[in-house]
Parts: structure tokens; sequence; C-alpha cells
């Protein structure tokens, strides 16, 4: 027997009893009369002690065990007389009879602590050992809990757990597939999913009804930051329902999350907006809405007093910064620096100062009197002390920048407190997203994506004005789910391909197999599906969703651990008939 209890397990109740432990050796403390060691496990960290006056054998044996040493020990319980109230274990210590060293350790790279002094690139090589921090295990302890919990909560409901395949087949639409050559069929290649959307579609053909999945998805996307190449989605479906029953299912969903694994009960409907209101109303379709500050347009106001920035823009919108009429000229600085930053591109920031005392003060009163600023005042409804920001220029760009900037001064004011969640759905999405480069409309969601009814003949007509029946689901900023009702009809999932683009060949070449299936009874059906790493990595308070993936890539996307993406040998290639270009 290696052990008769974990490392995390005894308490002042159990003094007296002979235990048996194995772990981890945190670390070894030598006191003259007396060493101590804390052994590590999974659960926690139990301290041993050998004293040199009882067994000074034993004593010199644990002196030249080292940090991270595998051993077992065997010893009594004993109330300890400086407790570590720090710890669940620090009543008790082990008073040691015996110690066997089970494995030894070289000197780790790294100290295994939370604070470590391993750097991000040393951490990823010897993730294992990276993995023995407290912080990092607790991560995947929690990814582990929510993962058990959705599945509680859907089985609970009525969802059937589904595997789809991994081989399949590849389609241009999306992301770029991950290609996998077959070596029985030379010449010819699988593509790893880049999500099971037409797999689930199939289910609901197939009478399943409910569907949900825990499932890794590919995209061989260029990497931007916190983007894995393979990551895992909460992939869901359900058949014979409409937006609202998706909604209320998978609102159900997340309470039940964060009822359980947060402790904090989510008691109203979450709000829900529509993909327009979130443009205009926060300058983006992920609105952080933990704290007020949103977006007026003040277009009309700021034109024809001879001001050519404001007359020559298209748009002109601000947001106010309620108590912060203070701030300095450095601070307004620092502000503009950060909008003109070429990711954010806009040319500066006109302010007003709304001050407590009721005066008006502006970076633009050559142009405007006191009265006019007042009307702006009073449009954005700003209360006195207030700092009001307004960026100009093209519409789309300005908001962007007012979003940035309204999530920066969020951040500067404290208003984004990591242990404040606020959800929201984004509805109506648009179903169609021009692109300039290839000059064609892509699908926003995806291809499966049906258009509200009553827009269906504007598809043809003026696609972009299209409003699909997709939502998002976004919590503190961050996109955690989206999804759509989808096309079950023929003729409409056609008539999309022709929008798209695709010749009726290609669409019967790549869907051939779903519009086949929608021949033969399709129920209308809908879905969604959550960012799995993402959703842990809100949760645990992690920036990087790398901190809750056991085995992540890194930015570069190389497993630096195995070192992969890797060649392959000759023979390999030769059965598969490929042969390498130098680049
Ligand atoms: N398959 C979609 C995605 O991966 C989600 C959905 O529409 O259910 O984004």
């Amino acid at each position: 027997m290696y052990r008769t209890h974990t490392c995390g397990e005894l308490r002042l109740s159990d003094a007296g009893k002979d235990v048996i432990l194995a772990g981890w050796v945190q670390r070894t403390r030598d006191l003259g009369g007396m060493t101590f060691i804390d052994l590590r496990d999974r659960y926690g960290i139990t301290q041993l002690v050998f004293d040199m006056n009882t067994n000074a054998e034993l004593c010199e044996k644990a002196r030249k065990i080292g940090r991270e040493f595998v051993v077992q020990v065997k010893g009594k319980v004993r109330e300890r007389s400086s407790k570590n109230l720090k710890i669940p274990t620090g009543d008790i210590e082990i008073i040691a009879e015996e110690i066997d060293v089970l494995s030894s350790s070289e000197l780790p790279p790294f100290t295994i602590e939370n604070e470590t002094d391993g750097g991000e690139e040393l951490r990823m090589k010897f993730r294992y050992l990276d993995l023995r921090r407290p912080c990092l295990r607790e991560n995947i302890i929690l990814r582990h809990r929510m993962a058990q919990e959705v599945r509680r909560y859907f089985d609970s409901h009525g969802f059937l757990e589904i595997e789809t395949p991994m081989l399949i087949k590849s389609t241009p639409e999306g992301a770029r597939d991950f290609i996998v050559p077959s070596r029985l069929h030379p010449g010819t290649f699988y593509a790893l999913p880049q999500s099971p959307q037409t797999f689930k579609q199939l289910l609901m053909v197939a009478g399943f009804d409910k569907y949900f999945q825990i499932v890794r998805c590919f995209r061989d996307e260029d990497l931007r930051a916190d983007r894995q190449p393979e990551f895992t989605q909460i992939d869901c479906e359900m058949a014979f329902v409409e937006q609202d029953d998706i909604l209320k299912t998978f609102e159900g969903l997340a309470k039940h999350l964060f009822r359980e694994i947060k402790g904090i009960v989510l008691e109203d409907d979450f709000p829900r907006i529509t993909w327009d209101e979130a443009m205009s109303l926060y300058g983006t379709d992920k609105p952080d809405i933990r704290f007020d500050m949103k977006i007026t347009e003040i277009t009309m106001l700021v034109k024809g007093k001879g001001f050519t920035v404001f007359d020559n823009a298209g748009y002109a919108g601000a947001i106010v910064a309620e108590g912060c009429s203070e701030y300095s000229r450095k601070q307004i600085d620092e502000l503009v620096e950060f909008v003109r930053r070429p990711q954010i591109g806009a040319s500066g920031i006109f302010t007003v100062k709304y001050n407590t005392d009721g005066t008006i003060k502006s970076s633009v009163d050559k142009y405007y009197s006191t009265e006019e600023l007042a009307k702006w005042v009073r449009a954005v409804n700003a209360m006195p002390g207030s700092l009001i920001l307004i960026i100009a220029g093209e519409r789309e760009k300005s908001l962007s920048a007012l979003s940035e900037l309204r999530l920066k001064l969020a951040g500067d004011m404290g208003l984004r407190k990591a242990e404040t969640f606020s959800p929201l759905w984004v509805v109506d999405f648009p179903l169609f997203e021009w692109d300039d480069e290839t000059q064609r409309f892509y699908a926003r969601h995806h291809p499966f994506t049906s258009p509200k009814p009553e827009d269906i003949d504007l598809m043809e007509t003026d696609p972009a004005k299209v409003r699909a029946n997709a939502y998002d689901l976004v919590i503190n900023g961050i996109e955690i789910g989206g999804g759509s009702i989808r096309i079950h009809d023929s003729s409409v999932q056609k008539l999309m391909f022709k929008v798209l683009g695709f010749t009726e060949e290609e669409a019967s070449s790549q869907f051939g197999f779903l519009i086949n299936a929608f021949r033969y009874g399709a129920p209308p059906h809908g879905g969604i599906a959550f960012g799995f790493d993402r959703w842990v990595a809100l949760f645990a308070g992690e920036d990087s969703i790398r901190e809750v993936i056991a085995f992540p890539k890194n930015n570069a996307g190389r497993d630096i651990m195995i070192d992969t993406p890797s060649p392959v040998s000759k023979t390999q290639l030769s059965e598969l008939m490929i042969d390498i270009r130098k680049p």
C-alpha cells in the first residue's frame, strides 16, 4: 500500500493515527536538530518532521532528499506547536518513522510555486512540471468540474452526448482547414473539423432532437493572441425550436454553471440587444456591460459651425467618463495616444469638461459657444464632474475606436471588476459580411444560418441588409458562444449558396450530403457552440486560455514540449505519395 491518506486530508482529529503518505517534496528545511519536509500531492501539502534526537539516521536520510523527489513516508500524526493557518492541514504534522525514495528528481528548471521564476517558454517545455504548480492545477480541476456540470445539466434536460468524426471533408467556408493525407487513397485528404456543424445538423435530420458534445475543433488560422489551433467547444443543437427556446435553454446552462461553479445566482433574464444596438451603443458586437458608459451619436449636433474636422466627419460619437472632469492634460494626452495606435487608428479625441461647478470647458471652445456645448452635455446626459470624450470620422472606425476607448477608460477607472459577471445576448446579426479584398459576400456566421423570414426577399437584391437568426452569448466583453437557427429548407439553402457565389456544382460537391439530407424530412432546428476554453478562463480569472489547457500550443502554434510540428520520415511521405518542395 503506497498511501493511507492524501497530502491534503489529515486534520487535528486524526492526531495519534499511524499513516502512510506519498508525494513530491515541495521543500526541505533544516533547523539543526529538526528537519522538515513539505510533502505535496494533488490534494495539498502536509508537513513531515524528522527529529535528530530521537532518530538521527532517519534525519540524515531526510536531509539528503531534494526538491521534487517522490517519497513514501510512514509516521504518526501529531498536533503542531506552530500552526499554519494558511493550509487546511496546518494544524498537524507527521512525525516520521520511515522514509523511502520512490523516485529521485533532477533539480527542476524553475520553482514549482505559483510565483515561479520560470518564463513562458521554459514552463511550456516542462509543462508536466508547470502543471504541478497549484494555480495551474486548480485551473485543470476547475475545467474538469465545469465539464461535469455541463454534462449534468444537459443530461437532466434530455440531451444526448453524441460523438462526431474527426476525419472529415475539407470545406472552403470559414477558416482554413487542417488536412490529413490518406494513405489508402493517395492524393486525397481528410480535413479535421472546424466544428461538428454539419454533423449536428444531420443528427437533427436523424431525429435526435437534443444533442451536445464537448468536442475538439481545429482551425488553421493565423495566430492572434489567445487563439489555439485546436480548442474545445461545448457544441449543441436542438430540433423543433425557435430562437427563444434556444436562448432560454442555454441561458439555463449558463446560470447552472454560475451557480454550481462560482456560487453566483443570476435571477434575472440576460439582457438581449440587437447587433445594430450593440454596434451603435458600444461600438462592438461583444460589449462589456459591467459598466454603462454608452456611446451617444452627436453627428448632427456638432456640424455646421465651421469646425472642418466635424463638418467633414461622417460620424461623431461621445462617451462620458463620470467623475473625470479633473483629468490632467497628461492623462488626456495618454488617451489620445492610445486611440492613435495603429490597431485603433483614430486621429484624436476632442474633450468637453463639465466641471462640478457647472462650468463647461472644451478643446473646441474656439468654434462652439457655451450654449452649444451645453446642448452637447445634455445630449450625452452628463452629470457635473464628467469628462466627455468625442471621436469623429468615418462611422465604423470611430465607433470601434470609441469602443476601445470605453474599455480603456473603464479599466483605468476600476469599473471592470474581475468578480462581477454581466452576461447578455446579442441577437439579429447580419447574415452576410462584405469582403473588399475578394469583392464578395461571406456568411458572417456560416452558410447554414437562416435569414429572418421577413428579410429573405432581400437576399438577392440587398444582401448587406439581411438579418440572420443568429445570436451570441457575451460575458464581460468576451464572446462565450454563438449560434443560429438553421436553414432547413433546401431551396433557401440553395439560394444561400448562390449569394455566397457557389455554383450549383460547387455547392453540391461540397455540401451535397446536407442538401440531400434536407430532401428527406428535416425538422426546423438550431443550436449554439460555446468556447469551453474561454469560459473556463473567464471563471478562473485568467487572461489567456493557455492557462486552462493542460497541453497548449504556444503563440506560434508549436508544442515545444513534444517539438511539433516536425518533419516526418521519408518512408511515411512515400507511403502517402507526398513530395516536399523546397520552400
Ligand atoms: N458551429 C458554429 C461555430 O463553431 C456554432 C453554431 O452555429 O452552433 O461557430
